[in-house]
């Protein structure tokens, strides 16, 4: 193909041809990182002659990668695309070859965080547990913890232990954090599930205990590619570098001021000093930005240049002039959602197609207004959430159908055994969970093997099992899309929607069906019920997006990577965006970061808006700081703002910035230090809690000790 080195500049044609060793790209928003590299993949396949299954291409998201491979199959005229894809389901394929090598099946199960909270409700069911004792969300932090201070040791026992001993471990087990930690070690051996960071983790420890394996993957993998490097963390680091340590081809790309996963781990450190890891690193440069308009452009650079720590360094536009950077003050909620679906209105009837629009914000809860007023307003628009279309409940009942049938699982049991009814009832499944402890088994051991009992006369449990049998004989023998059409139909499940005349949820299961139909294409021969069970759990909204010309709403850090002509930016107010969570300097320079993201996605326009009230805790709105950190003169306003709100919102600002300054000078005490409160008075430094800036203080006059904020006025008490 002779289109691969058209249409790239000076920068990234040296990018695309120079094949051999480190190289690293550190280049602006828009500057055509992305566009490099997956010229970069065409020109090794198309030009060097190198298979793609020698390419390994990291992006950030699945949906990242399914544009890339899109991009790719244009330019090089193959399907085949090596493997493109994140991080975690790279590992699912390492996994998928070579899992046995720590005595797991190849049926391993791939769990989300739907999974883990099915686990976890029923060890708080078995034991007693409430939420009160711990939430499903701390319960999740404290495993994961737990098992990375366990780390190394946590393998060879997760691996070496039997689901028996994990389970004496977890009936042995007093203390709430212990009951829930074994509880949940247990229920995942039980059916070889592996979390997220498992993922990660196995793969280095069966590269750490296997040089066999490991030298295949390193000889296997000639070229590595990695997108979005500033914001990969330490196990996907030491991953890359045990990859890359054989052939010594390496290629990464990432912008510094885009790092925007911090507070999950990831450090820029490692793009910063790339050069000094690996030996005869080339670095190239690039910042002109191909994407959008120099309004856009100069607004994104006013913003990022308050940030103080960062390599100064601006993005210079190269398209031509287009319509100016919009800022809406709205008085409700509610008022500023109607405000953009008026505008958005307007485009459409000026002829922009609705998917080219979209809506960036904070955090999810903010569409919520969004979505009342599109509904009344009969304007149609599409939510990616993340997790949202996969972890819908007809979604997991039909993926949990196909779990039943390939790994007969506790999970899959629990969900779909009774749905439809078929007279397993809370009493009935009690009934075969104790047997399931007493014996050791799966619940679908337990039924085949008490199915004559006479507790299971009068239901349909023998038609489950008989539906089941059947199914797994023809897990070989059909596509996977078949297989699930037949199953969701024998089982009366369809027919259960159906009857509950549910529309949406009939159309979702259409969906799940067509992405189900879109794997096996991307994957060819590799598409077993197997591959697609594991690889569906890191699936997100995005990724069973249909084509519907609809407005697309999302937050912003689900838009990391990609590009829209129109971009509406709502929700910057204080407290919101920045979030108020924002505790400290380098977290406030985040969130700067975070929505120079938001603002680089636009390509043609870009309008941000804000709207006063309240927040939950009956704070008052403030238009964020992030539009007072671009020059008046690059924004047009719709209107001008109240001089009071300006002034109130001045000083409000100052004083959280002064506040920061102060956190960001870190502790001025430890533990045993004396100190004097104004107002409490003396007392004495129990402990420091350093992910909320605070001391724990025993106050002589005060029985308890209490949480005092770092912002607080203490004084070191006068020596005696
Ligand atoms: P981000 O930091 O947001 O990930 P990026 O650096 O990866 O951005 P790309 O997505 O690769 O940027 O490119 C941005 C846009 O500019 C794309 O639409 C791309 O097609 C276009 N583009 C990139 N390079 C060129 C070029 N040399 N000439 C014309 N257009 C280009
Ligand atoms: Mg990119």
């Amino acid at each position: 193909m002779d289109n691969i080195l058209d249409g790239l500049n000076t920068e990234q044609l040296q990018a695309v041809t120079a094949t051999e060793g480190f190289y690293r790209v550190i280049a602006g928003a828009g500057s055509g990182k992305t566009r490099a590299l997956s010229h970069r993949f065409a020109y090794l396949v198309s030009e060097i002659g190198a298979l793609p299954s020698g390419i390994l291409c990291v992006t950030f998201t699945n949906k990242a990668a399914a544009e890339m491979k899109k991009r790719i199959r244009a330019l090089t005229g193959d399907n085949d695309t090596g493997y493109i894809s994140t991080f975690h389901s790279f590992c699912v394929s390492v996994l998928q070859e070579d899992i046995s090598a720590v005595q797991y099946p190849k049926s391993f199960l791939v769990l989300d965080n739907a999974d883990i909270d099915a686990m976890l409700k029923l060890i708080y069911e078995e034991r007693g547990l409430t939420l009160r004792d711990m939430t499903f969300g701390k319960a999740r932090d404290m495993i994961e913890m737990r098992k990375l201070v366990k780390d190394p040791e946590y393998y060879e026992l997760m691996i070496a232990m039997t689901p028996e001993a994990l389970q004496e471990k977890y009936l042995n087990a007093a203390a709430a954090d212990d009951i829930i930690f074994w509880g949940y070690l247990y229920q995942e051996k039980k059916c070889f599930g592996l979390d997220y960071n498992d993922l990660i983790k196995y793969v280095l420890h069966i590269f750490d205990i296997d040089a066999a394996i490991r030298l295949k993957w390193q000889q296997r993998l000639e070229y590595i590619m990695i997108d979005e490097f500033q914001d990969i963390d330490a196990l996907q680091y030491r991953l890359m570098r045990v990859l890359c340590d054989y052939h010594k081809n390496l290629f990464i790309v990432g912008d510094p001021d885009q790092t925007i996963y911090t507070w999950r781990g990831a450090s820029v450190r490692y793009l910063l000093e790339f050069d000094k890891e690996f030996s005869n690193v080339r670095t190239i440069m690039m910042m002109r930005n191909y994407r959008s308009t120099p309004q856009i452009v100069a607004a994104a650079n006013a913003l990022i240049a308050a940030n103080k720590i960062r390599v100064d360094k601006d993005l210079i536009p190269t398209l031509p002039d287009g319509a100016p950077v919009v800022y809406h003050h709205a008085r409700t909620a509610g008022e500023e959602a109607l405000w953009i679906a008026h505008e958005i209105k307007d485009l459409a009837d000026r002829g922009a197609p609705l998917r080219d629009i979209t809506i960036l914000y904070r955090a999810h809860y903010l569409s919520r207004t969004l979505e009342e007023v599109f509904l009344r307003e009969e304007l149609p628009y599409t939510i990616f959430s993340g997790v949202q279309f996969f972890s819908r409940m007809e979604i997991k009942d039909a993926l949990s159908y196909l779990r039943l049938v390939s790994l007969r699982d506790d999970l899959s049991f629990l969900r779909v055994a009774n749905v439809p009814k078929r007279n397993l009832g809370q009493r009935r499944m009690k009934f075969l969970q104790d047997y399931a402890v007493q014996n050791s088994c799966t619940l679908y051991a337990a039924l085949e093997r008490t199915v004559d009992d006479d507790i299971f006369k009068n239901t349909k449990a023998k038609r489950l099992l008989a539906l089941v049998e059947r199914f797994s004989a023809l897990v070989s023998e059909l596509p996977v899309s078949e297989l699930l059409s037949k199953l969701l139909d024998e089982s009366g499940y369809e027919a259960l929607l159906r009857t509950e005349g549910s529309q949406e949820r009939l159309d979702n299961l259409a969906e799940l069906k067509q992405s189900v139909h879109d794997f096996e294409i991307n994957c060819g021969e590799e598409s077993t019920l197997e591959s697609y069970l594991a690889h569906v759990a890191l699936m997100t909204a995005g990724d069973a997006e249909s084509g519907k010309n609809a407005v697309k709403l999302m937050t912003v850090h689900t838009a990391k990577g990609l590009e829209f002509p129109y971009v509406f930016l709502c929700g910057l107010m204080e407290g919101v965006f920045p979030s108020k969570k924002v505790l400290t300097r380098e977290g406030m320079e985040e969130e700067r970061r975070l929505c120079f993201v938001a603002f680089t996605r636009a390509e043609k326009r870009l309008c941000l808006t804000d709207a006063e009230g309240r927040n939950l805790d009956g704070s008052y709105r403030y238009p964020s700081r992030f539009i007072f950190n671009v020059d008046r003169a690059l924004l047009t306003y719709t209107g001008e703002l109240d001089p009071r709100l300006v002034s109130d919102t001045r000083l409000m600002i100052e004083s959280n910035e002064k506040m920061l300054e102060l956190t960001a000078a870190g502790p001025s005490f430890g533990p045993g230090d004396r100190v004097v409160h104004s107002i409490m008075g003396s007392g004495e430094i129990v402990d420091i809690d350093r992910d909320k800036n605070a001391y724990l203080v025993k106050f002589d006059s005060i029985p308890t000790p209490r949480k005092i904020s770092m912002r607080a006025r203490l004084e070191r008490a006068p020596s005696q």
